[in-house]
């Protein structure tokens, strides 16, 4: 991975970009795998952990815009992948089940302050099958030695992906056993649970909008300030595209 330097967070560098599929693959049973390039790829920097909004076309005609994460980079081979998961039947993961090698659709981005904080002495990291790629990729690109703890809930085991890292990760998979995704204790237990270690800590909370607000509010009460935990939410039950800011 190669990300040149854009500003950390915030909405700089928001450009459109008309992408071409590449290929298309699942990594696993529920995730879905879409490789892209585009004619201007050399000119594409981001921080891992941020996003693109894609343009798609839904039934009705009209233009969707959804969220979705770099999840790695390969700049020479001039592309960069995008992980599906495929929660249903929807705009998104329908359009991901069908892409084809040539079709073409605009994104925006990137985007998102879903990063790695360097001057941070720990980082807590928790999310369901949606935040895998942002926390896959910002592990695979940490620098030796940094400590993260992170929660990644899944539906069961065949949810889980093998993380390469040179961080001092603790990587522990949450299953629901079969439970659909959505509002739960299963994260917020496992975060109440954790002991923040001294130092000065960073959180990224992802996820389920209400999981992620539950959680943002406990670590506030354990004594983080508002500045150590950045929040998202990436979906919540009935809510079609965009994402919802926790930061209350
Ligand atoms: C910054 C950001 C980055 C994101 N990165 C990724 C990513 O890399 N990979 C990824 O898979 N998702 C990611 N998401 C989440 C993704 O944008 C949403 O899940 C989005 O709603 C999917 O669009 P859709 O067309 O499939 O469903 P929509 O048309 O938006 O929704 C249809 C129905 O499905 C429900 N739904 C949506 N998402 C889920 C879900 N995960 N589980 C269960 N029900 C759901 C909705 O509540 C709604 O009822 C990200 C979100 C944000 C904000």
């Amino acid at each position: 991975m190669n990300s040149t330097e854009p500003a950390r967070g915030g909405k700089a560098n928001l450009r459109d970009w008309t992408l071409r599929v590449v290929a298309g693959r699942d990594v696993e049973p529920n995730m879905r795998r879409v490789t892209f390039t585009c004619d201007d790829i050399t000119e594409f920097s981001y921080q891992p952990g941020q996003a693109i909004v894609f343009f798609l076309t839904l039934p009705n005609g009209e233009t969707g815009r959804r969220h979705y994460t770099i999840r790695s980079f390969h700049r020479s081979a001039g592309t960069f992948d995008v992980d599906f998961f495929k929660h249903g039947s929807s705009p998104a993961t329908n359009w991901a089940r069908l892409a084809q090698p040539g079709d073409a659709i605009v994104a925006r981005g990137p985007r998102g302050k879903t990063t790695f904080d360097p001057a941070a002495d720990w980082h807590l990291m928790t999310g369901d099958e949606t935040c895998i790629p942002a926390f896959a990729h910002i592990l695979e690109t940490m620098p030796e030695g940094a400590r993260a703890f992170v929660f990644l809930e899944t539906s069961g085991p065949e949810g889980e992906i093998a993380i390469e890292t040179k961080a001092n990760a603790e990587i522990r998979w949450l299953h629901r056993n079969g439970a659909a995704a959505g509002p739960s204790d299963l994260m917020f237990k496992s975060v109440e649970a954790f002991e923040l270690p001294a130092g000065n800590g960073r959180a990224l909370i992802i996820g389920e909008t209400s999981n992620v607000r539950r959680q943002r509010h406990a670590l506030i009460a354990r004594g983080m300030s508002r500045e150590q935990v950045s929040s998202e939410g990436y979906w919540r039950p009935d809510r079609v595209g965009g994402h919802d800011h926790v930061d209350d």
